[in-house]
């Protein structure tokens, strides 16, 4: 099948965001306990059926909004981005990482230096599309993950993560993986993001489990404990990355296997989801998690608007001055506020609903 760009980075933006719809209902429960309440096939869920995006698919359009707007000079990116963060947060988002949640206080405080040490999954969960915009151009994906990471992550455990998650996304968006890579090869680009021991190991890890007859329960046992999949980055990327890899090109069975392993499925499903759009682009979402996912103001709509802007941010010189600025609506949506009563209800309801059997 023939992808455009365009269609994988909308892909990318619209699979990262109903990956996390899909995974939401299921957030932070135990590997036993989401086994017993994600009964496959998997549909919406949310909330009578439909869908709504958490921080994750919020923190990817923040970003596309930012990408958009510096036009690829990685200081105003920066600069977009912190202030996006800073309203974000006025909108009592429920469910923010503890990271986040620091960083973005050091923000409105002035402080420029605003990431805490914590080697979360915050900025692994917003960086596939700046590997999908910035496709053909690594200092500037490199740049971008980096000033993306120390908003709010200063570990670097939080950027090697981030960074390997942009890579898969660069190669799937660039054309250089239309059929599934062979191990050595996908391994040989992992190893390639960062020299550092503990990440090493986790790419041994992850070879050995590719290796194996039964590479997800092998990935389960390597990097998830009974309580499901951490949000430790070493844990949360490893774990999305072989899943995406495992079920290449099937969307649907790419986001099941997450759901089935419990703990912090929706941000997993989120980061697997952006790289399994990215590789068959929107055509291989399951069309009715698409249709089924209702939000606003960040909707399907809006991303493939924002893909729009973003796919054309590859010509050789994102930033020369004859470029036409792209007409795509890049402003921070005030609406978001009233929708962050509403979703955090419904989080709420969920919270309620889970006192309740099946154990
Ligand atoms: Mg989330």
């Amino acid at each position: 099948m023939h992808t455009t760009r365009l269609q994988l980075i909308e892909g990318c933006l619209l699979g990262c965001a109903v990956g996390d719809a899909i995974g939401l209902p299921y957030e932070g429960m135990s590997t036993r306990r989401a086994r017993r309440f994600a009964r496959l096939p998997l549909e919406q869920r949310f909330l009578l059926g439909y869908g709504m995006v958490s921080d994750d698919t919020d923190h990817s359009v923040f970003v596309a909004q930012a990408m958009l707007r510096g036009g690829g000079d990685v200081e105003k990116f920066r600069a977009c981005l912190a202030w996006r963060f800073r309203l974000w947060f006025l909108c009592l988002p429920a469910g923010i990482g503890l990271a986040t949640l620091r960083g973005i206080l050091r923000l409105w405080l002035g402080m420029r230096r605003s990431g805490v040490f914590s080697a979360g999954n915050g900025p692994s969960m917003r960086s596939a599309i700046i590997g999908a915009t910035w496709s053909h151009d690594t200092k500037r994906r490199r740049a971008h993950v980096h000033a993306s990471t120390l908003l709010t992550h200063t570990d670097p455990k939080a950027f090697v993560g981030a960074l390997a998650v942009a890579e898969v996304a660069a190669q799937l968006v660039a054309g250089l993986w239309k059929q599934k890579p062979d191990v050595e090869t996908f391994m040989a680009l992992l190893a390639s993001v960062s020299a550092d021991t503990s990440w090493q190991k986790v790419v041994d890890g992850m070879r050995a489990a590719c290796t194996s007859p039964d590479p997800m329960g092998f990935a389960l046992k390597q990097f998830g404990t009974r309580q499901g999949i951490s949000g430790y980055v070493l844990h949360s990327v490893p774990f999305a990355l072989l899943a995406w890899y495992h079920h290449f090109g099937d969307y649907r069975a790419t986001i099941e296997t997450i759901t089935q392993a419990g703990g912090d499925v929706d941000t997993v499903a989120a980061i697997a989801g952006a790289l399994a759009g990215a590789t068959s682009g929107t055509d291989g979402i399951p069309q009715t998690w698409l249709k089924h996912l209702t939000d606003w103001p960040h909707s399907t709509g809006y991303m493939r608007e924002l893909a729009t802007g973003l796919a054309a941010c590859d010509s050789p010189q994102p930033n020369s001055p004859e470029q036409e600025p792209p007409a795509v609506n890049t402003r921070f949506s005030p609406w978001l506020f009233p929708r962050g009563i509403l979703f955090t209800t419904v989080v709420l309801l969920h919270g309620l609903r889970r006192l309740l059997p099946p154990y």
